[in-house]
Parts: C-alpha cells; structure tokens; sequence
C-alpha cells in the first residue's frame, strides 16, 4: 500500500463506511487507554512525572548536539561504528553499503518507527535483499502488503480470519482462525528467519549518551533475537531519541511503558552496548549505529520543537475522537493521531500534507495526556496559522473569513447580513436545522444538520425589551 498524506478526507470518508475499522479501533484505543489511566494512578503524582520528563526531555533536545557527540563517542569506544544521516536516503544508502560490504542477502528487522519513516524494506528489497519483519503485528502487515496503523499496535485493524488467511497463503497450508497455531506459525517461521539472517535491524526507544548503549523495549522477545543472532546489528534511531544518563532512562522507560501499554515495564527490555566482546556468549561481531536527522534540525529552531521530546508512545492516539473514527491509514503517513498530525507536515511539508492539522476537534485530551508535555492542540493551531500564511488555504474559505472579518467589524453590515441570512436558510429549514442547501451551505450540511438561525437577533431583541445600550 503507498501511503501518501494527501487525501485525507478521502480516505477518512472511506474509514467511517468500513465496518470493521469502526470496532476494532474503539477497541484497541479503549483497552490501551485503560491501561494508562490504571497505571498513571497507581504511580500517584504522574503530574511530577510527567513535569520532570518534559523538562528532561527539553533540556535534551536544546544541548542535542553534545549529548549526540557523547553518545557516537561512548558507541565508538565500545567498539560499534557510528554513522550520521541527514537525509532518509543517506541511511538507506549506509545500510546497503553495511550489507554489500559483509555479503549479506538476509535481514530480519524488530519493529521500529524510523524505518517505517525513510521506507527502509521497500529500498532494501529494491536491491534485492530478502527483508522480514519480525514483531508478529509487522509480520502480519508485511503478508498484507499494509503500513502500521498505530504506533504501539500496528496491526489493530486486521481481523482473525484475515490474519489466518494471510498466514495459510504463507505456509501453503490452511490453518485455522485458533490463536495459538496463528502463533505457532509465526514462531516456527520467524525462527528460521532469525538462526539465517545475515543483519539484524532494529529502532532505539532510547540510546544513553554516557554509555553508548542503545535501549529496546517489547514483548514479545524478536528484538533480543534479532540484536543477537546475526553477526550484525544494525540500529537506526531518530537523532532525538536519546537520553543523557541511566537515571533519565529509568523516568522515560517509566513513563513510556505505562504510557503506551499500561504496563510498568516491557516483558523485555534490551541493552546493547556494542558488539560481542571477549567472553560473551552470543552478541553480534558487527554493531552499528545510524542516528537519522531527516528534518529535525530544521524542526529545532521552529515553534515546533516541542515536538521532538516525543517517546512515541502512542497515548495521545488513544484518547483522540478523530483517530477513533478514521484509525491510521487515514492519514496516509507513517505517523498517525495527534503527533502525525503536527509531525508528518514538518516532515512531509505542508503540500502533501496540509490537511493533518485540521484533523482534530482541538479537544486537548491529546495534549492532557502526553508523558512529556507536548502542547499537541497547540502546535496543530500553529500549523493552521503557518498554512494560511503561507497561503495553503482555499481561496473560498480566504474569502469566506474575510467576508466575516469586515462584517465583524462593522456592526450595521453585520446586523443586515445576518437578517439576509436568517431570512434565506429559511427555505432549507425544517424543525429548527437545516440540512441541506446550496455551495457552502451543501457542504457544511453534507455530514451535520446546522441549526436554523433565530429569526430576531440579539439586538433587536434586546432593542425591544428597552436594554440600555452601553456606549
Ligand atoms: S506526542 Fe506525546 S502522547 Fe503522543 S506519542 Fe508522542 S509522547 Fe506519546
């Protein structure tokens, strides 16, 4: 599926007709929601918590450029290779270049968001690499041929029988909708995968400047298989993700797993602090650390650099009304909810996708909730603002606000106005709302009933029971 974030209205109108969707992200968003608040309450005082995070994580992102020089420092003098990319490009090119030199042909990759973001397995298998996902929700996608539509559970919107039928075409077998042969199968294969891949690819939840130590959280144990298995382990983190001490990684791994899961801690947690060394018993002889750029050093000297104290958690996906009706897809990008929604137009830029921050109510539960402060409603208000200024806005709506700000600011054009108005919905009103009509009228009535118009204003009214007019 190519995935682009342009369209999104198309591709939330088609979200809303499919049957499916509209359960099982309920679902998911209310079981993982759940989780948070019974873990946020459990710690007491997540306010601290999360005031603390916020000031970390911002304290990181503003002296970035010596945690990341401590970071390569400490990852070189553990004996792993580091490796800067600006662009996605130059990281996909670092990969291809660790495998050409090594003779490589097979990877398996953990489940890791910054690929997602620079298409690392499409390039890859471009050049003809055999790449396989080994997180079961990614594996599931990759049979599918799909993108993650959530963060934290990427496949929320595949079915059992859809899952069974994917996995029948890839034993060659039928196998039944039970859970536990689903998972047989997925373990008898991707163990195979793992004891014959060449490269282990994974992401970084956090790396720790003052050790050099990429950290990894899941559940399900394929990130420890794939960072220990094949001779190389390649991660590639996004150049903010990192923490400066051991005592910032004990906040953030805190907060992120009650954050995204409910749980106080991930059933694995990972360290790896370079290649295999004397006397270790597996590990792989190769490591290498990719830190990606790809547009957050512009985004650090905008309004929106807020935005990189993200953890990728996921929270503020699970409390959103607009997510909860249109799931991931909708939004055509790697990243989805209220985050894709700020982070996909400094990545993507506002021509593709100009419509992400018009995505929300501006309710706020999304910013309510994010470990780390990310005044989220307020970043998508600043796009919205960046857009019009930059001129993205359709010219209707440029005139149709103009219109409003003159009669807004001449009263005696403002009362006539709205006496014309009142008198014209007339026609389209039945009951007190109208629910159709012509030009913008037909399109603001297309998905809600707009209420009539009261036949006397306020002034008039106020007018006729003698108000005193305060001049
Ligand atoms: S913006 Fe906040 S809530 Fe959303 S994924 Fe990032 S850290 Fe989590």
């Amino acid at each position: 599926m190519n995935l682009q974030a342009a369209d999104f209205k198309a591709r939330a109108k088609e979200a809303l007709n499919d049957t499916q969707l509209q359960r099982a992200v309920p679902f998911v968003q209310d079981r993982l929601r759940s989780g948070r608040v019974q873990a946020a309450e459990a710690l007491g005082n997540v306010e601290e918590w999360r005031e603390l995070l916020s000031e970390i994580r911002m304290d990181t992102i503003d002296n970035l450029d010596s945690y990341l020089e401590q970071l390569a420092g400490n990852v070189r003098a553990n004996g792993g290779h580091v490796h800067f990319a600006s662009k996605a490009a130059d990281a996909v090119s670092i990969v291809s270049r660790i495998a050409e030199e090594n003779g490589a042909r097979k990877i398996v990759k953990a489940k890791s968001m910054i690929t997602e973001e620079i298409h690392l397995n499409k390039h890859l298998e471009e050049q003809g690499l055999s790449v396989i996902e080994t997180d079961l929700g990614e594996y599931i996608l990759q049979l599918a041929g799909e993108k993650p539509s959530h963060i934290i559970s990427p496949a929320l919107h595949k079915r059992r029988g859809e899952i069974a039928e994917l996995f029948s075409q890839a034993a060659g077998r039928k196998l039944s909708e039970d859970t536990s042969e689903l998972c047989a199968f997925a373990r008898e294969h991707l163990r195979e995968a793992f004891m014959e891949a060449d490269i282990g690819i994974t992401g970084c939840n956090f790396a720790v400047a003052e050790s050099g130590t990429v950290v990894l959280v899941s559940n399900e144990g394929n990130a420890r298989l794939t960072t220990s298995l094949p001779k190389i382990h390649i991660a590639i983190m996004g150049m903010e993700r990192i923490v400066p001490t051991w005592n910032e990684l004990d906040l953030a791994l805190t907060m992120l797993t009650r954050s995204a899961t409910g749980q106080k801690i991930s059933v694995y947690v990972t360290g790896i602090s370079g290649p295999r060394q004397a006397g270790d018993l597996d590990g792989p002889e190769q490591f290498h650390l990719i830190i990606v750029d790809n547009g957050r050093s512009d985004i650090l000297a905008t309004a929106y650099k807020e935005v990189l104290k993200c953890i990728r958690c996921g929270a503020c996906m699970n409390v959103c009304p607009i997510y909860r009706h249109v799931g991931g897809h909708a939004y055509g990008s790697v990243y989805s909810g209220p985050i894709g929604a700020v982070l996909d137009p400094l990545l993507e830029g506002y021509e593709t996708a100009k419509e992400l921050p018009y995505a929300s109510s501006l309710c706020g539960a999304c910013t309510e909730v994010c470990p780390v402060k990310i005044p989220l409603h307020d970043l998508l208000i600043e796009h919205r603002k960046d857009e019009v200024e930059q001129g993205y806005t359709p010219q209707m709506e440029k005139m149709s606000f103009g219109a409003f700000g003159f009669m807004a600011s001449h009263p005696a054009v403002y009362s006539k106005a709205a006496k014309i108005a009142s008198a014209g919905t007339t026609l389209w009103a039945k009951d007190g709302y109208i629910s159709g009509g012509p030009g913008l009228l037909a399109g603001w009535t297309a998905g809600r009933d707009l209420p009539q118009p009261a036949k006397q204003s306020f002034r008039d009214w106020w007018k006729e029971k003698g108000g005193a007019r305060d001049e």
